[in-house]
């Protein structure tokens, strides 16, 4: 089905009318929103097959073989209330496929995007929240940013708290597989790992009846956002969306490597009567947000489990539990790569 070629006209003229009233005439902002007709997305469950391969995280019962399989069939349903829009899986048995695979099949499909379904694990058992990656190369981190920001929105609506948006260069370009060979295929990429499966505050949620249905409905609300699609069935129109806008980058955006620069107490007081400590904190990290802080009350020998840092800001005021009343505090700030810097032992006044 083609609009008529009069219709693609108005509808290139409107848009460049739109983009130069929003003061964003560089070609290289401009977000390829009208894709071709209907919007071809193809959906890829991660992981798969049998014999103990390719599972995926395991935790306590949950495979991610599994979930993902789950998500992404709760994704093409919801996506297909919408109009004008076709939906492709990898797969839909639980199969090995590799990665180029998955890629070079939703090339083959024509697809306009390809999203990668996954679940999360760390090896401390210490990690929560969603996290988007996406390539780090020119109009495919362009588009990915646009998309993995309208996804992040869904995934904070569901209470899921946001690690954020992510790149990470290997040796071979992109590190992961699956963006490396979209990304050579030319299909944009997202590769949304939607919690972790291994973390009480993620399992609370997961431990939901739907949760799964949840997140691919969120997944798929994402994809109708972003190519502004229409249900009516749904009753939603979502032909006004403002889609976020970044330039595409010269050259690939690196992951941070390195550890926050600044973590310091400016003050900590202790209250008796509630047994808590009220510390102002500063974090600074100029290659990454600050994501999380930890404390410690014996030195640093142990520290609590992480906790959400306020993003926006650089000082903070947080309150600490300190039921001993322990007389030294140390803080540590954790950036959205995981790596942390300790402050100083700070006397509690
Ligand atoms: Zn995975």
């Amino acid at each position: 089905m083609k609009k008529s070629r009069i219709f693609s006209m108005i509808m290139a003229a409107s848009l460049l009318i739109a983009s130069v009233t929003a003061g964003l005439a560089d070609q290289n902002n401009t977000i390829k929103v009208q894709a071709a007709d209907p919007v071809v997305i193809c959906i890829d469950p991660g992981h798969g097959g049998t014999g103990g391969r390719n599972l995926g995280a395991q935790y306590n019962g949950i495979s991610e073989k599994q979930v993902t399989l789950i998500t992404a069939n709760a994704m093409k349903a919801e996506l297909e209330k919408y109009e004008n829009v076709k939906v492709y899986m990898t797969r839909t048995t639980d199969t090995v496929m590799s990665l180029k695979d998955r890629a070079d099949y939703a090339k083959a499909v024509g697809a306009d995007f390809l999203y990668c379904i996954h679940f999360n694990s760390s090896i401390a058992h210490d990690l929560y929240g969603s996290e988007v990656w996406i390539s780090a190369y020119g109009s495919m981190y362009q588009q990915g940013y646009s998309f993995a920001s309208v996804e992040t929105a869904q995934l904070q609506a569901l209470g899921l708290y946001q690690r954020g948006i992510k790149t990470k260069l290997g040796s071979q370009g992109d590190y992961y597989g699956i963006l490396r060979y979209a990304t050579a295929d030319g299909v944009p990429c997202a590769l949304i790992e939607h919690c972790y499966v291994d973390h009480g505050v993620d399992l609370s949620f997961l431990k939901k009846s739907n949760s799964y249905q949840l997140l691919g409905i969120a997944d798929a609300t994402a994809v109708a956002k972003y190519y502004h699609l229409k249900s009516a069935a749904l009753g939603v129109d979502y032909s006004g969306y403002q889609n976020v806008s970044v330039a595409a980058p010269k050259t690939p955006v690196a992951n941070d490597l390195t550890a926050p620069e600044v973590c310091r107490i400016d003050s900590a007081v202790y209250d008796k009567k509630t047994k808590t400590v009220t510390a102002k904190v500063t974090a600074k990290d100029s290659g990454s947000p600050i994501i999380y802080y930890s404390y410690s009350f014996d030195g640093g020998k142990t520290y609590s489990y992480l906790l959400p840092w306020d993003r926006t800001k650089t000082t903070d005021t947080v309150s600490i539990p300190n039921p001993k009343g322990a007389s030294t505090l140390i803080i540590r700030a954790h950036n959205q790569y995981d790596f942390y810097t300790p402050s100083s032992a700070y006397t509690i006044n």
